[in-house]
């Protein structure tokens, strides 16, 4: 599994080919644990590495799908946006999807991971791993990302992706229509995202980016609604 260093304390783990899908781990915090197969190579990814919590940024399959594991094996406390707390608890990623008896609903629950207790819902204004919650709703109810204003880092989770996990091409986008719970909200909190002038901002899908002037102007292309 590729890592990279992306600033002080802040570690991306490179799960899917191509950057497709990641992790990070921000201080000890892992955030995100990629598809239920995922597991193996993120364990002995992290086992260098001290982790005493983890956070999920949404409650989809390919970010929650190796979190019951690692917070058994590692006997950490488990984290969520309360939105999307009952999903993340149960299992039943379905209830976060906008049409939960849809043949893709069905998909994406065959592909999720158990549910994990969540010991602790987190809020906007939280810290976490040196790094402060940002609630951002839209993609999925309870949806977050995660802010450290000293060196501009965003982790920003599926609000936008840099590259198509499906076709693979590089690029930013906003995520799946069919995977995203109200589009509109998602655009608002894209743009309380770009308001921060974040200077790298970290994806669930595709490699960082630093030209983050690239960042602003997309935001500022997408629909007001
Ligand atoms: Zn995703």
């Amino acid at each position: 599994m590729k890592i990279e260093h992306i600033s002080t304390d802040v570690l991306r783990l490179s799960l899917w080919p191509l950057d497709a899908a990641n992790a990070y781990v921000l201080g000890d915090i892992l955030v995100d644990s990629g598809g239920k197969f995922a597991r193996r190579g993120l364990l002995s990814a992290l086992s260098r590495t001290a982790i005493s919590g983890h956070v999920v940024t949404h409650a989809h399959f390919d970010h929650q799908g190796s979190s019951h594991a690692v917070c058994e094996h590692l006997d950490i406390p488990f984290m969520c946006g309360e939105g999307d707390r009952t999903a993340v608890e149960t299992g039943d990623i379905a209830q976060v999807l906008p049409k939960r008896d849809s043949w893709l609903a069905r998909l994406a629950q065959r592909l999720a991971g158990p549910g994990h207790p969540v010991a602790r819902s987190l809020r906007e204004g939280d810290e976490v791993g040196g790094f402060v919650v940002i609630e951002t709703p839209g993609h999925t109810p309870g949806h977050l990302a995660f802010w450290r204003e000293s060196d501009g880092v965003l982790v920003v989770g599926d609000v936008l992706f840099h590259r198509n996990p499906m076709t693979m091409r590089s690029g930013l986008r906003e995520p799946f229509a069919f995977a995203t719970f109200d589009p509109g909200m998602n655009r608002r909190s894209a743009r309380k995202l770009a308001a921060l002038e974040p200077a790298v901002v970290c994806f669930g899908h595709g490699e960082p980016l630093r030209a983050t002037q690239r960042f602003a102007e997309f935001v500022s292309t997408l629909r007001n609604d």
